[in-house]
């Protein structure tokens, strides 16, 4: 079993991870009613410091997604930020971590509802490198499941019983022998990928599907546009067809887990020339520079955690 966390902020203290505990009735372990977020810090040797990666950003999707579910969370983003930065340095981590806040409705009742209920609010950190093992050559398929509509679940939150549709995918292609999928809208074009947000190359432009394909709001796939258009690229937002994908020179996918993992098949189709392209290796290593801390004009995204120390050890 892998290791657990030291500490837990949970029920407004810090506390050992080990009671850090819900009880079985829990509204939002029965429903799925609980939101939460995915965010990273790295570690940069030079400097002896672990940046949290948009921490700011990744805590306002926090609290859009406790809007979309009518969820009060029980303290502000300040002092969320706070406990973060708090818990990350008692745990005292000098390598890459995955940070999770959630929250998430705490009453031992029967009954699906989102009103009337009370919030509770938790984090924690792992160590964490790498998502998807073959990040610079994935081969990927097309999920036979469709991604949630806005309608139904909105993927722009990140809702944990939405997840069960995520989980559809991801098990189904990596059971079939794939690395990952990418998941259709209910109308057939180009949504995400189980975890990631997905981007096309085609002669030279950069396109990656709107906001309204009911993706998630990928905090990566913000920055990658950024970046790309930092360097020079064009970015379109627009819907991608199916078939655009078996013609592009490349393609590549997002997300604080996955960061930049390059796609090189799909559906046993050859992408482009079959290996990660340049547009792909470059926004990859301009990715990795800016998570650390090593591009100063990015610099306002990475948060020092260590700085500012406000637990003695
Ligand atoms: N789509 C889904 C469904 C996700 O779970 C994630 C991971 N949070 C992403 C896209 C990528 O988002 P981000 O770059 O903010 O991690």
């Amino acid at each position: 079993m892998a290791a657990v966390p030291n500490y837990a902020y949970f029920q407004g203290k810090i506390v050992p991870y080990s009671e850090a505990k819900i009880g079985v009735m829990t509204h939002a372990l029965n429903y799925g009613t609980a939101i939460f977020g995915g965010v990273r810090g790295y570690w940069n040797d030079a400097e002896e410091e672990l940046f949290i990666f948009r921490p700011q950003d990744h805590l306002k999707r926090l609290y859009n997604s406790a809007k979309l579910m009518v969820m009060d969370i029980p303290v502000g983003p300040d002092e969320l930020m706070e406990r973060m930065v708090e818990l990350l340095q008692m745990e005292g981590h000098r390598q890459d971590v995955y940070l999770r806040p959630m929250a998430y409705f705490a009453d031992e009742i029967i009954g699906v509802k989102l009103h009337d209920l009370q919030t509770e609010v938790t984090l924690f950190s792992v160590p964490f490198s790498k998502y998807v093992a073959n990040d610079t050559g994935a081969h990927v398929t097309f999920s036979s499941w469709r991604r949630l509509d806005d309608n139904m679940i909105p993927a722009r939150g990140k809702i944990a019983g939405a997840y069960v549709n995520t989980a559809f995918i991801k098990t189904d292609a990596v059971r079939a022998g794939f690395d990952e999928a990418i998941v259709l809208t209910a109308d057939g074009h180009i949504s995400e990928g189980s975890a990631e947000n997905i981007f096309m190359v085609r002669d030279g432009i950069v396109y990656t599907p709107p906001i309204t394909d009911n993706i998630l709001e990928g905090i990566t796939r913000r920055s990658i546009i950024e970046l790309a258009r930092h360097e020079g690229y064009t970015v379109i937002e627009r819907s991608i067809d199916r078939t655009e994908v078996f013609l592009a020179d490349e393609m590549f996918m997002t997300g604080t887990a996955a960061q930049v993992t390059a796609i090189t098949k799909v559906d046993h189709r050859v992408i482009g020339d079959g290996v990660m392209g340049p547009v792909a290796s470059r926004l990859r290593q301009m990715y990795d520079d800016a998570v650390r801390g090593r591009l100063p004009e990015f610099r306002h995204w990475n948060y020092p955690v260590y700085e500012k120390m406000v637990v003695k050890s």
